[in-house]
């Protein structure tokens, strides 16, 4: 089920895809996104924000801890709006924070902010369409220069579609279906962008399928998380939705992620899916090299070759 890669040798690694990292340093702009009245009756999401780690703390604690799931690299995803944690993360540790994820919010940002992130170490954005409010789609044209950027600056960029969940809740939010993607992956002047739907399209798997019929090639999905959205949909277990993803997307198109935040290293998710991907191994769904592919060398020649 490998395709060939001539150009890169095939090693044993696991990447976090998929790895927001927020600490003390990071309230500031999180309240952009959830502004402080909206959880000012939430007293024990104010103490989580109060017991947050600095930038410091956090960074040596999830070094320690990435260990102890046999997770070698990480790309750190910033918090909206939060670029500053993140890169003085990486400058502390830049063989294990190999590169970095920031948010982008079109409703903030300018598409130019990319180049910026781009030199200080991004290989990726990240977008969350479904925290934009009502007036705002994915399919909104309002996209289309921050897709340009991306696709001049070799940036693939990773999109959450699909159920929402962490903070306090806004009524805003509301799950955008990754079929929003149509006017981009139908654009001519879009033909060379990829682009990575997080944690399995969070319950519109099948919807990244249907796309995938004709434009597999361009698309990835990350399998961050914990994956509770397979409670609402068809699909029994995610042993099923990996085995399935692997048919219709191909090895090759899915990275490994985490969706750690809360919690420096979410053991239980690393621990889970390389469990699952032992048993696929095993039962000869996939090949070991797919295995690795899967865990870490996809996500290196998509974002960091
Ligand atoms: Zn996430």
């Amino acid at each position: 089920m490998t395709q060939p890669n001539s150009q890169l040798e095939n090693s044993k690694q696991t990447i976090d895809s998929h790895h927001h990292f927020f600490t003390k340093d990071s309230v500031t702009a999180f309240n952009r996104m959830i502004p402080p009245e909206s959880y000012q009756d939430n007293p024990k999401f104010q103490q989580f924000l109060e017991e947050l780690p600095t930038t410091e703390e956090r960074a040596k604690l999830t070094v320690v801890e990435m260990e102890k799931s046999s997770v070698d690299k990480i790309l750190l995803m910033s918090f909206s709006g939060d670029f500053e944690t993140v890169y003085r993360a990486r400058e502390m540790y830049p063989d294990k924070f190999l590169a970095l994820i920031p948010f982008v919010d079109p409703r903030y940002d300018p598409p130019e902010i990319i180049g910026d992130y781009k030199k200080k170490g991004a290989v990726s954005v990240k977008f969350y369409p479904g925290s934009w409010g009502n007036n705002f789609n994915f399919n909104d044209p309002r996209i289309f220069p921050y897709l340009e950027k991306c696709l001049e600056l070799e940036l693939v960029p990773m999109v959450h579609f699909g159920v929402m969940k962490g903070g306090p809740v806004n009524l805003n939010a509301w799950p955008a279906n990754p079929l929003e993607l149509r006017p981009w992956l139908q654009n001519p002047k879009l033909v060379d962008q990829k682009y990575i739907i997080a944690h399995f399209g969070a319950g519109y798997l099948r919807e990244v399928f249907l796309m995938a019929y004709s434009h597999q090639k361009r698309l990835y999905v990350d399998t961050s998380g914990s994956n509770d959205w397979i409670i609402w949909s068809p699909f029994p277990n995610l042993t099923q939705v990996f085995e399935k993803s692997i048919h219709a997307l191909s090895s090759q198109h899915i990275l490994f992620g985490t969706d750690s935040g809360r919690l420096t290293m979410r053991h239980d998710v690393a621990l889970r899916q390389k469990g699952i991907l032992e048993d696929l191994v095993t039962r000869r769904v996939i090949s070991d090299e797919d295995r690795w592919d899967i865990l870490g060398n996809n996500t290196q020649r998509l974002l960091l070759s």
